[in-house]
């Protein structure tokens, strides 16, 4: 930072702002913000970045600014959106920034054509760049390719995975039914998987990946949709302005008289609170589109009636109530106003009216007691375990039936032969919230997962780029986050083990398993006890009522209750063997392949898509920023955009960058390039002599670029304005 120039200084809720050093202190600056003349403050040292000489300006690549930093990207970011320019590129990593408004023609079918084969860099960073690049690198390579779509809730991942599966199959499909399907196959899920919440009113509840599947001669054939953690305890509980799935609101608004009827659906005002809150603002529009994509990927009257009569099944379910028996016996029974509704839940679901009373108010139990081994009994329910018992047989139906919707989907674009495919992956990004639970730990667990891909691909991969070419630069550290995954997932110590041997006690406890979680990890690194913690954001819980980890992105506190239940959600046995045993084909089936027995690991993890992560020769990454908590359009709100940035591991990528070399072209891109500009003797040389002439001619600083064995790597800014030079010289 040099005297007299401008700064960037932090700022509460700008991010940063610009301002000049008055005075150096021994680990803080003193600061006069620019727009504020006479009044200083004091910024640590670490926090206070050089600006660019013109903060106006707005760049493509992040790259090509002189000074790579957290305060220049967000100054490159901000400037761009102010234009409506929601994309700009860091090297490979595609930033996409959430316009809360349809831009014109940004994603119209001329759009589509202008990026099909043109390089990366050579137009505007768009979704298609990266979709484009992924597909010729899998022609070229003849690899699959990954493209990983992540940032927090609303920040547009799943919008964006869209653009590019509708890229990828209009652009090189060749059957027009199948990419079709594809597309519409997108309505259907998120009618099933997604909800409205306070931070996105068509909330994706669950993680996807998205496989579009290529022959050989590198045509679509069709796809392929895994599915991951789908949020259960929304079906029986919401926080406040939430709601439950789309499809429950839809389907008692849009359907017909008769299906309604056949249904015993009137108004979904008339189910539980819990189950079904805000029914208002239903589009009668959503249930016609839900319907219409249910054709187009070829499901029957029959099947969707078969969909429409579990989801009210299990409605009608929520409904049912529990009150204390009476009786010494401790148990409970259903509150008279509620058998109209267990006649309706039995109906839909081909369940015996008796039967499905019994098993909800009663566990069965093999007694060993007085030496009578294996002697069946019937426990009553209190009213709380009865309750718990619907909410879990809810649970299980609804994630069945959501797990066949996928497997339908799937159905619907099957393919032979697959030479290769391109894979999108549109999972939650790293979730803090007040309350953190069994959701967040997962969800957490597996964006740390997925950092260390990052890491691995484009930190350690830089590097050994520099290593490979020959440039002798230092070496960068960045932060190896594989002991907080060990905490997670270790055999035996991790905490999902930890769980998971918790659910198998007779008597689980949520408190014993905290417990267990911080004995076992007294002195770790990632784990404290809540209450120990300095950090004021947390509250204060006991170590028996929750652990707080340090996670790449920053802290977060887990409150424990509950983490027993939600990882079990086997029912128990009499519940399991009713609905197994259904009248009804379409809920037997469900029930099919009954393995309840999956470990947390699988459930939590399933992560497999990482561990072949090798598999993919390439990953390109979208990193989704949110830019306000309103969700509306035109609106920076700089310092939350800039805690995202850091979360997302991009500062650690311009560190990295800034020490290096960022910019890069082969020698023979560079030729190509500039040839035109240069004298027939030039042109005959081999492109890296070329090159080499090139630069001593322009009488290019040394320290400013370095050759590699294929390509010049340029420090940061100076590419930019070696091309600049290049294009104005004549
Ligand atoms: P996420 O999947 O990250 O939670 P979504 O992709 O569902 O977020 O985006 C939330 C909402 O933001 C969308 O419903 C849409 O209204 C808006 N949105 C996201 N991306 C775009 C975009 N590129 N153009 C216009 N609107 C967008
Ligand atoms: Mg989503």
């Amino acid at each position: 930072m040099e005297d007299g120039k401008p700064v960037w200084a932090p700022h509460p809720t700008d991010g940063f702002q610009l301002g000049m050093i008055v005075d150096i202190g021994a680990d803080a600056l003193t600061i006069e913000p620019l727009s504020q003349r006479g009044k200083t403050f004091l910024a640590p040292i670490n926090q206070v970045f050089p600006a660019e000489d013109d903060v106006n300006k707005h760049v493509e690549d992040n790259c090509s600014l002189m000074y790579l930093n957290e305060a220049t990207l967000l100054n490159n970011i901000c400037v761009r959106y102010s234009k409506d320019l929601i994309y700009t590129s860091v090297a490979n990593i595609l930033i996409a920034v959430n316009p809360y408004f349809d831009i014109p023609k940004l994603y119209s079918p001329e759009t589509i054509k202008s990026y099909q084969g043109r390089s990366l860099g050579t137009l505007p960073p768009h979704v298609y760049a990266i979709a484009d690049k992924a597909y010729r690198d899998m022609r070229v390579l003849k690899m699959s390719q990954s493209i990983i779509v992540s940032g927090e809730s609303g920040a547009g991942k799943t919008e964006n995975t869209k653009f590019v599966l509708r890229y990828l199959t209009t652009s090189y499909g060749t059957c027009q039914d199948i990419d079709e399907r594809i597309v519409e196959a997108n309505p259907l899920l998120e009618a099933f998987g997604n909800a409205k919440t306070v931070r996105n009113n068509n909330s994706s509840r669950f993680g996807k990946f998205v496989e579009i599947h290529f022959n050989e001669k590198n045509a679509v054939v069709g796809g392929f949709v895994s599915h991951y953690l789908l949020e259960k305890s929304r079906i029986c509980m919401q926080s406040t302005e939430e709601r439950n799935y789309h499809i429950f609101y839809r389907l008692c608004a849009g359907a017909s008289e008769d299906i309604r009827n056949m249904l015993h659906l009137n108004s979904p005002d008339n189910f539980r609170v819990s189950f079904l809150v805000d029914s208002g603002t239903v589009c009668l529009d959503d249930f016609n589109r839900m319907v219409v994509a249910m054709k187009k990927i070829g499901l029957d009257d029959t099947e969707k009636l078969n969909l429409f009569r579990v989801v009210s099944g299990v409605l009608h379910l929520g409904n049912i109530d529990f009150e204390e028996a009476g009786s010494s016996s401790g148990g409970c029974i259903l509150k008279n106003q509620t058998s109209q509704t267990l006649e309706y839940c039995a109906e839909l679901l081909g369940l015996d009216q008796d039967d499905l009373r019994v098993s909800l108010t009663t566990r069965v139990m093999l007694t060993t007691a007085g030496g009578a081994k294996g002697t069946v009994i019937k426990v009553p329910l209190k009213v709380e375990q009865a309750n718990n018992a619907r909410d879990a047989l809810a649970k299980t139906i609804y994630s069945r039936l959501f797990d066949h919707v996928v497997k339908r989907v799937n159905q619907c674009f099957p393919f032979d032969t697959s030479s290769n495919f391109i894979g999108v992956l549109d999972i939650a990004g790293f979730e803090y919230f007040e309350h953190n639970s069994f959701e967040q730990f997962c969800i957490n667990y597996c964006n740390e997962k997925l950092q260390q891909f990052f890491n691995e691909r484009i930190l350690k991969e830089e590097q050994e780029l520099y290593q490979k070419e020959g440039l002798g630069v230092n070496e960068v550290h960045y932060v190896d986050n594989q002991d907080c995954i060990d905490l997670v997932e270790a055999k035996l110590v991790g905490i999902l083990d930890i769980l998971d041997e918790e659910n198998r006690l007779p008597q689980p406890s949520d408190q014993h398993f905290a417990e267990a979680v911080h004995s076992k990890h007294k002195d770790h690194f990632r784990l404290t006890v809540p209450r120990k913690s300095k950090l004021t954001i947390h509250r204060n819980l006991r170590d028996d009522e929750g652990f707080i980890i340090r996670h790449f992105a920053g802290a977060v506190c887990y409150e424990t209750t509950q983490f027993v239940e939600k990882n079990n959600d086997a029912l128990h046995m009499s519940l399991e063997s009713l609905v197994c045993e259904s009248k009804d084909k379409f809920v037997r089936d469900l029930f099919e392949n009954n393995s309840n027995s999956k470990d947390s690991k699988q459930k939590a993890g399933k992560l497999s898509f990482i561990s072949v992560g090798n598999k993919f020769k390439g990953s390109s990454f979208i990193r989704c920023v949110k830019p306000n908590l309103k969700m509306v359009s035109h609106q920076f709100e700089g310092a939350q955009i800039l805690s995202q940035l850091q979360c997302s591991g991009m500062v650690s990528v311009l560190d990295l960058m800034q020490g290096g070399f960022p910019s890069r072209a082969p020698f023979h891109e560079l030729y190509n390039m500039y040839k035109q500009y240069m004298p027939n003797k030039l042109t005959r040389l081999d492109p890296r002599l070329f090159c080499k002439a090139l630069f001593k001619a322009l009488g290019l600083n040394k320290n400013d670029y370095k050759f590699g064995l294929t390509r010049v790597f340029f420090r940061p800014g100076k590419f930019a304005e070696f091309d600049q030079i290049m294009k104005s010289d004549p």
